[in-house]
């Protein structure tokens, strides 16, 4: 906003500057042609000046040398000495009408030493000169004195401008009286007229007397003094004329070269012209010519309209073009700044892409390195895990060598006492009793064959022959083999079994496994308090069974509840247990169908499976 402000500032002042310079311009262009054209029309006006000298001469020449032929002529001489004779003046005014016709002058006449016209050529006219006195006239008065009279005047008889020649008449050396030529005035006005320029002819007196522009007769080109004024009304030269000056104001240009304004009137403006003069001295006139100055003036306003406009024209141009430049820039600077505000946003860019790279690189590195540290970790998880299956292992083989030397030394004992019973039996031929201890016998070793069935589970895969098996026994064989370690306890069991006789399909030793299992884990849990109960409850629901084992026990604690069943998870002691009690127990029933799972109740635990009942 400030720069647009700016910019309208400077094109303002610019435009001031050329206005001052182009009214400068114009002004000095104005002058100069002025001056110049009216160095032209001074050139000019001298030579048409001079013509019209020339002219002027060529005329006054003509009728010059007339008066003083006709002053030498006998007729006038002797009737100017013998005036009274009739028929001798009647001659000589048709002499004189003869030579004033054949000279193409005004007037002839002859006048006496008085001044009284004593022959004219006009006598035949309506106003003759003959009988008339004209003895007040400069001319008469010059031509007394010898000289040849030469005068401007309107006439007194006739009102006719003319211009006036006379020569004295002498006899000897009298002088008896002058001859005068009035010739016409008119015809020199007439050739001159209806040109641009005007030419003035003055009296001594300054009076216009000859001119081309017929408004300007008798003005004067300076003011009269009163005692001009009074000679002129003495001599009755310009009788009823105005005589006021023709020019409201004049500047001398230079030697006889003047500006003039004329107000001609009639409500036209007012015109300057430049007045040229020369003297022709034998006339005693000035001859003057008016050039026109419009002319100039309407020359130098179209130059200076010209000039203007072309003036115009190139500020514009100009402007046009400093504008088009600063445009031209503005916009490359606006090219720069975006073409260098861009090379810094990809410099940033590449800066920011080059950091997060290397970033990015470091990252990657510690991910390598922490990958390495895992996969070293997991190498020595491997291993640890490795030397921990095998302690427990070692730590299976040391229980299970404890738990099979248990479970085998018991029936071992069993059997011995019944085969020494069966020996006395014998001995006293007591057969049926001695048949029963040997069947007794025989039972054990059925259960010791059993027990390496178990054992087999941790190196065969399969789980063996699935029957129909009673519940009631698999119940009974469990409690059995337990059953020295609850009696120690003191610990409850109750059997809920429903309907009797149910039965489900299973292998009988591997679910007896799964309950001594079970019941050995709530014996355990039960260990140190004061009341122990171990419910065993088998429901027949429809085509199922299901087995649940419940102890009035702590129950599993809640943040064990997801690892209970991951093999080797034990809370007990190191030789107590081993975390596979569970893990082999819920693979069993997997293989049987079914699912071995905690049921979470008020107190203690309860582990229920279900089976496929066999109807
Ligand atoms: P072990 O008996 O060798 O510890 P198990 O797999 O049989 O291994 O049992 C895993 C764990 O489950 C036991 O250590 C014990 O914390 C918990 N547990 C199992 N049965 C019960 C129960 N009846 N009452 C409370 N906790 C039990």
């Amino acid at each position: 906003m400030r720069e647009l402000v700016t910019k309208r500032k400077k094109e303002l002042i610019s435009f001031l500057v050329f206005l001052i310079f182009l009214t400068l311009m114009l002004n000095t262009v104005a002058d100069w042609i002025y001056k110049r054209g009216l160095i032209e029309l001074k050139v000019q006006g001298n030579l048409r000046l001079e013509l019209y000298i020339n002219y002027l001469q060529g005329v006054l020449g003509k009728y010059e040398s007339l008066p003083q032929l006709l002053a030498i002529d006998s007729n006038l001489v002797r009737t100017l000495s013998n005036p009274l004779e009739a028929n001798r003046i009647e001659t000589l005014n048709k002499y004189l009408e003869t030579i004033n016709r054949v000279s193409d002058a005004l007037d002839t006449y002859l006048m006496n030493k008085d001044g009284l016209t004593i022959a004219a050529s006009n006598w035949n006219e309506k106003h003759p000169f003959v009988g008339r006195n004209f003895s007040f006239r400069p001319y008469f008065k010059d031509a007394m004195r010898g000289k040849l009279g030469r005068y401007f005047a309107i006439g007194t008889t006739s009102s006719k401008r003319g211009y006036y020649f006379a020569y004295p008449v002498r006899k000897d050396d009298e002088i008896l009286g002058a001859v005068v030529i009035k010739i016409d005035i008119d015809t020199i006005e007439q050739k001159w007229a209806h040109r641009d320029e005007s030419f003035l002819v003055s009296d001594p007196d300054g009076v216009i007397f000859i001119t081309t522009t017929p408004e300007w007769r008798y003005k004067t080109l300076r003011p009269l003094l009163p005692n001009v004024l009074k000679s002129i009304e003495e001599n009755r030269r310009y009788p009823d004329a105005s005589l006021t000056p023709l020019a409201e104001a004049s500047s001398t240009y230079e030697e006889d070269v003047q500006i003039l304004t004329i107000d001609e009137g009639k409500g036209t403006r007012k015109k300057r012209v430049m007045k040229q003069s020369q003297m022709m001295p034998h006339a005693g006139w000035d001859v003057h010519i008016l050039s026109d100055t419009q002319e100039l003036k309407t020359r130098a306003l179209v130059v200076n309209i010209l000039i203007a406009l072309g003036l115009t024209v190139l500020f514009v141009i100009v402007l046009l073009l400093i504008q088009r430049k600063n445009r031209q820039a503005e916009l490359d600077r606006i090219e720069r700044e975006s073409k260098k505000a861009l090379r810094e946003a990809n410099e940033l860019l590449e800066t920011r892409v080059l950091e997060r790279t290397l970033q990015l690189t470091e990252t990657n590195e510690l991910l390598r390195q922490e990958i390495l540290d895992r996969k070293q970790t997991e190498v020595k998880l491997k291993r640890t895990r490795k030397e921990l299956i095998h302690a427990a292992k070692l730590a299976v083989l040391g229980q299970m060598s404890a738990g099979i030397n248990h479970e085998l030394n018991q029936p071992l004992a069993a059997i011995r006492s019944y085969t020494d019973n069966g020996k006395q039996f014998l001995k006293k031929g007591r057969m049926d009793e001695a048949m029963w201890n040997l069947e007794q016998i025989g039972e054990l070793t059925e259960r010791m064959a059993q027990i390496g069935v178990q054992l087999k589970l941790f190196s065969k895969k399969s789980s063996g022959q699935i029957v129909a098996v009673p519940l009631h026994g698999v119940i009974d064989g469990a409690l059995e083999i337990l059953n020295p370690s609850l009696k120690k306890a003191g610990v409850v069991t109750n059997i809920n079994i429903s309907p009797e006789n149910l039965e489900v399909r299973a292998n009988n030793v591997l679910l007896q496994q799964v309950l001594v299992n079970l019941i050995s884990n709530a014996l355990q849990a039960m260990d140190g308090q004061k009341e122990k109960v171990i419910m065993i409850e088998c429901i027949g629901v429809d085509e199922r069974v299901v087995v649940a084992v419940e102890d009035n026990g702590p129950g599993v604690a809640e943040a064990h509840l997801q690892e209970i069943f991951e093999p080797f998870f034990t809370t007990k002691k190191s030789g107590q247990g081993l975390g596979l009690g569970l893990t082999i127990s819920n693979r069993i029933i997997r293989e049987f169908g079914g699912r071995l799972h905690l049921v979470r109740n008020m107190g203690g635990a309860r582990f229920e499976f279900i089976l496929e009942r066999i109807q």
